[in-house]
């Protein structure tokens, strides 16, 4: 099975990509996948600890892209704890 590391987004430089399959993914969704189940249309995965390169699954939490939207706003100062759903559960 062909599924490893092959590279960074050349844009952003800090996502991780894998190749799975001779598809490109993103690490962090690939570990989500894997982990805990399916990734919903319009969610996303968000790094609770803000480091884009910690894809540990404890580090993992899937957020509909309203939320994700607002983690990533500075002007708005959110918890992660505030929407982490535990078992896998989503918002
Ligand atoms: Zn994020």
């Amino acid at each position: 099975m062909s599924n490893h590391l092959v590279g960074i987004n050349q844009r952003t430089k800090d996502y991780l990509i894998s190749k799975v399959n001779n598809r490109m993914l993103f690490e962090h969704r690939k570990v989500w996948l894997e982990q805990c189940g399916n990734i919903p249309k319009g969610y996303m995965i968000h790094h609770i600890n803000g480091d884009k390169k910690d894809n540990r699954k404890e580090n993992l939490v899937c957020v509909s892209r309203k939320v994700h939207g607002k983690l990533h706003s500075k002007s708005v100062v959110t918890n992660p704890q505030d929407v982490v759903i535990k078992d896998g559960g989503l918002i």
